[in-house]
């Protein structure tokens, strides 16, 4: 399992890759887990806590409420006794288990998205599950025990959150894809506008790695020629 360690001492370990990325936030006995994955990857999920000696999971915070993020919340929870967290703008989609519906700024994937899946599909994907606290534009995880706040990011979703360690490495869900050398961009969204002014509001927290749900680490660098070209326009 791929590892941070940013200077406040905080270790990032992605647990789960593959169709959705999960990131395991630990320093000095206190656990944060990022996302959750798809369903059927439970096993690998748990079996992987435990083998990093995780029994307890103190809080989970899910970056915005599309299934491949929370459809193991409940899991998370129930077995490992975390706090669900989640933007107030999300959280009654996840206590009802609707997914926040999804779009995409290219004109062919929004008719693909029509074509194949329609909104009933994007209503019964979701497991529902009770949140414990909602936040919204900016969540202090210091007394947590974290040098790190969780930032509201949107525009992949209205309720698009990153986690923001040691302004030093940033935990973006969607707002980022890590699928292509070349562009950050997610193929899916709600709303551009607000996901490059995301973007910068990401490149001004100073974080030179910013770590994706889908795909592999970006850098600062790339995240940078990708939203002036963006702007450029
Ligand atoms: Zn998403
Ligand atoms: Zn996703």
């Amino acid at each position: 399992m791929k590892t941070w360690i940013t200077s406040s001492g905080s270790t990032i370990t992605k647990v789960l890759s593959g169709r959705s990325n999960v990131f395991l936030l630990t320093n000095s006995g206190s656990s944060i887990l990022i996302d959750s994955g798809i369903g059927r990857r439970w096993p690998a999920l748990k079996r992987r806590l435990l083998k990093l000696g995780i029994q307890h999971v103190d809080y989970l915070v899910l970056t915005h409420a599309h299934f491949d993020h929370v459809n193991n919340a409940g899991n998370i929870a129930g077995h490992f006794g975390a706090k669900v967290m989640i933007h107030e703008a999300e959280a009654e989609y996840l206590a009802e288990g609707k997914m926040v519906m999804i779009s995409s700024s290219d004109a062919f994937i929004r008719s693909m998205i029509k074509t194949l899946s329609g909104y009933s599909f994007m209503q019964i994907a979701c497991k529902p599950c009770p949140y414990d606290i909602k936040f919204n534009d900016r969540f202090d995880l210091s007394p947590m025990g974290f040098r790190a706040y969780i930032m509201h990011t949107p525009g992949h979703s209205q309720g698009s959150s990153s986690v923001i360690v040691d302004d030093e490495i940033a935990i973006v869900g969607d707002a980022m894809f890590g699928v292509f050398p070349w562009s950050v961009h997610p193929p899916f969204l709600q709303d551009e506008k607000q996901l490059i002014e995301s973007w910068k509001k990401l490149l001004d927290t100073g974080c030179s790695l910013f770590l994706p749900s889908h795909g592999t680490a970006n850098t600062g660098k790339l995240l940078a020629r990708n939203y002036y070209r963006r702007i450029n326009v």
